[in-house]
């Protein structure tokens, strides 16, 4: 099973992606995280994009297609991925689509997931995850334990993203507008898509993927 997480930045992709790893086996493949890890290994790609990733703007179709089809070669895919930001332009998805189809896969679904510009700027400007394990905290709805523990699992050490503040928030929104948005209409004529409401608890989210998945 091969699935898209299309949304805007903080829509909550990471977080019901991560869900679905842990209950259907399947292999996340966030280019948000392949970027940073990048960033934070000094690599000279990692330098290259970082000013890019800062802003909110889009890092180019070739280095992200090229780490998509790195990971998609080495792992296999055990029970089929899931991708968590990418595609985010029609060139890629059309490469995604191409690397699919030369592995012999398919795609089985696109969920998009809407949640209103308000909620989503104030959900990223609040945002922290666990170093360790990635669970996601917030400083208004779910706040670092005062033990300063993680409760997934004990990690003491928490990150904010250098994009997570107002300014390239508001870009990021803008970049989702002008060069993804237009994969909703795409994915639609190609009958994959399902859009589903993003706004509410985890669990409440992740019962509508669930629900779109066995659509
Ligand atoms: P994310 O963690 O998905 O919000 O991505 C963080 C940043 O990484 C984005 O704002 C872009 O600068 C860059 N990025 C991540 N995925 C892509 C992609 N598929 N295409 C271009 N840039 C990307």
């Amino acid at each position: 099973m091969n699935i898209i997480l299309l949304g805007p930045p903080g829509a909550g992709k990471g977080t019901q992606a991560r869900t679905l790893v842990e209950e259907r086996g399947l292999v996340q493949l966030s280019t948000g995280d392949m970027l940073r890890a990048a960033k934070s290994s000094g690599t000279e790609m990692g330098n290259r994009v970082a000013e890019v990733m800062a802003r909110g703007d889009l890092v180019t179709d070739e280095i992200v297609i090229g780490l998509i089809e790195e990971r998609l070669t080495a792992d296999g895919g055990g029970n089929g991925f899931i991708f968590d930001g990418f595609p985010r332009t029609l060139a890629q998805a059309d490469a995604l689509g191409e690397l699919l189809e030369k592995q012999g896969q398919t795609l089985q679904a696109v969920i998009e997931m809407r949640v209103n510009d308000d909620a989503l700027v104030a959900r990223v400007t609040g945002r922290a995850t666990c170093a360790t394990c990635g669970e996601v905290y917030h400083d208004q709805t779910r706040p670092i334990p005062e033990d300063g523990k993680c409760v997934k699992c004990g990690g003491t050490e928490f990150t904010r993203r250098a994009d997570d503040n107002e300014d390239a928030m508001r870009n990021r929104l803008l970049t989702y507008y002008r060069e993804t948005s237009p994969l909703i209409g795409y994915y639609y004529a190609h009958g994959k898509l399902r859009s589903i409401d993003g706004l509410g608890a985890i669990d409440e989210v992740k019962a509508r993927v669930d629900g779109a998945l066995s659509a």
